[in-house]
């Protein structure tokens, strides 16, 4: 491995898929990466070979699960800039093995004190703006919390310091990776969008086109960026000079002289300001935490909806009887997570009481929602929400909208000492808002179009709307799970509201199915989120459309891939399967600490 300071993978890969292809963004010469990994004394999973080696070069010298899981996020800011970095936000999930306990940080990106329930809705037509026009521009950008997260994680449960964790980043930011094609996608996607920033062209647009596969990316004032904070701390960036970039980025965008592509829309700056980034603080709830088939399922808490939307839809499937078929699993599977979407859409935002949001992932709740669930017959989508003041299995009215992402990444790690993490961070859609910070090197989030732009649930409060200091609603669900107390199996994903179903699936699929968690990361997925049709990927609309169109259930278009999602399972005296997509996303790259052949 050419960069200093991140180790080579050694990775024992009996079950590696054939063919499996380099990591996206992989750094000059990266070492091939393997999906699966067996072994001992530690494990990383992430979509990225370089982001997963600087991780074990942390736990193999000493470091811990938060340590590892710090410096490989860090590494995905410069490898997936359009996915996860400092302009962005995310869900830490975290098991403390000494202590025996599952917490978590929330550093989603808050609203500035400006955001009012309208800042989505054109004064001009009083129409909501189109999603792009919203996306590119200052509006959607939030206050960013993933830096926050890193210091808050190092400081409570780490054993090195943020700055310490910031230079194997540092050095290949400054040094350089070989982009592949799935960077060179994601910028001609955003070709448009991205030319009309002079930074944003500066760092991908060299000569007005994406750079080419193969060649060497750098992005060297990212690597002054990280420095910088490495030596004053994260103060630089929340109160100092690389927050007054951040705050002009958004009142001035940055246009280009002369812009590369068209751009349909105005670019809106908006009034994010130093005091807002200086007020950003990250929060600790408690995780949501829901029992399934005698395993505890630990999982993020608002603003996120993944936790109460992954937990009462396990709760629905196991009341709602054990099918004695894939097909059975399958169909219950796609009910539950449409009645928990529509629960979801109408109960879940950052201030949903705690009674609510407990009432939604008991016992009780899941009895009301799976009684509606006929093993014969798929219900007519979408499902209302169940009605939180009533009893009885009665539906309330109402519908219920479905947003999209494709950006945003996760990784797991574990160490030695049996501490695990479970983490996913984003920038919302690839590429953000498409600003990058001049002179800073990395892109702004536009998490706060996760906001709903105007009211969805008729006469019913819309616990989504945006509001000064608050945050979007997430999907992100980075998700641990103890069998008697230990941690059984970690795991989260991309894919905006496709996450939740991505780690429902994996976890019936494993759990109901009996796969092995190679298998079930494998196994084509498809997705019901409360919509006529069911998104499927084509593996499974071949394999299992027939059958569940027999049951009444409908297909949208089928897509390319939902997720890309990385996990850990925990065996017996410390053996971990490390796991991350063999094919998905260009496929991702799981490494132990000390190899095993199974
Ligand atoms: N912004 C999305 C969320 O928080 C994630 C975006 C994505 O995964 O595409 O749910």
């Amino acid at each position: 491995m050419a960069l200093a300071g991140v180790a080579a993978l050694a990775v024992t890969t009996p079950l590696a898929a054939p063919g499996a292809a380099q990591a996206h963004g992989a750094a000059q010469g990266t070492p091939p990466s393997t999906p699966t990994a067996y072994g001992y004394g530690g494990a990383v999973s992430t979509v990225d070979a370089t982001a997963t080696a600087a991780g074990l070069d942390v736990l193999r010298h000493g470091g811990n699960a938060v340590d590892a899981a710090v410096a490989a996020a860090a590494v995905l800011g410069v490898t997936e800039p359009f996915s996860a970095g400092i302009g962005g936000g995310g869900f830490f999930v975290y098991y403390d093995a000494r202590r025996g306990t599952v917490s978590t940080i929330d550093g989603r990106e808050a609203g500035p004190a400006s955001m009012t329930e309208d800042t989505f809705i054109d004064p001009q037509t009083g129409e909501p703006y189109d999603f792009q026009e919203a996306r590119v521009s200052g509006l959607s950008a939030g206050v960013p919390g993933t830096l926050a997260t890193w210091d808050a994680a190092a400081r409570r449960w780490g054993s090195r310091s943020l700055g310490a964790l910031l230079m194997p980043a540092a050095r290949v930011a400054q040094r350089g990776f070989t982009v592949d094609a799935t960077f060179n996608q994601q910028v001609a996607g955003n070709r448009d969008a991205f030319g009309q920033f002079s930074s944003t062209s500066e760092l991908y647009l060299p000569g007005g086109q994406p750079p080419a596969v193969g060649s060497v990316q750098r992005n060297p004032d990212l690597a002054a960026t990280y420095r910088l904070i490495a030596r004053r701390g994260a103060d630089v960036f929340y109160r100092g000079a690389v927050g007054r970039d951040i705050a002009a980025t958004v009142q001035h965008p940055p246009l280009a002289a002369d812009p590369v592509g068209t751009w349909d829309y105005p670019i809106r700056p908006a009034d994010l300001r130093l005091s807002d980034l200086a007020g950003y603080r990250v929060r600790y709830p408690a995780p949501t935490t829901s029992d399934f088939r005698g395993l505890t399922v630990h999982g993020m808490s608002t603003p996120s909806s993944g936790g109460t939307a992954v937990g009462e839809a396990l709760n629905i499937i196991e009341q709602a009887g054990t099918p004695d078929s894939t097909v059975g699993v399958l169909h219950r599977y796609l009910e539950a997570s449409a009645l928990s979407f529509a629960d979801r859409n109408r109960y879940v935002g950052d201030y949903t009481p705690q009674p609510v949001l407990k009432k939604l992932v008991s016992e009780s709740w899941a009895a009301k929602r799976a009684c509606q669930i006929d093993p014969g017959r798929a219900l007519a989508k979408p499902v209302p929400p169940g009605d939180i003041n009533a009893s009885g299995c009665t539906p309330a009215t109402a519908g219920a909208p479905v947003e999209n992402g494709q950006s945003t990444t996760n990784l797991t790690v574990a160490d030695r000492w049996g501490n695990v993490v479970e983490y996913t961070l984003t920038i919302e859609q690839i590429g953000g808002n498409a600003m990058v910070v001049p002179g800073r090197g990395f892109l702004l989030n536009n998490e706060l179009t996760d906001f709903n732009f105007a009211p969805t649930q008729g006469d019913a409060p819309d616990p989504n709307l945006p509001g000064p200091g608050k945050r979007p609603r997430s999907s992100m669900s980075p998700t641990i799970v103890l069998k008697h107390g230990k941690p059984f199996l970690a795991l989260g994903s991309p894919g905006g509201s496709t996450i939740i179903t991505t780690v429902l699936q994996m976890l019936v699929d494993r759990v109901e199915l009996g796969m092995s968690l190679p298998e079930a990361m494998a196994a084509p997925r498809a997705s019901q989120r409360n919509t006529a049709g069911i998104v499927a990927e084509p593996a499974f609309h071949s394999r299992y459309g027939p059958a569940l169109t027999a049951l009444g259930h409908q297909f949208a278009e089928d897509t390319p891939e939902l997720g890309a999602a990385t996990a850990i399972e925990f065996g017996r005296h410390g053996a971990m399967i490390a796991a991350a997509e063999p094919v998905r996303r260009g496929s991702g790259a799981a490494a132990v600490v000390w190899p095993a052949r199974r």
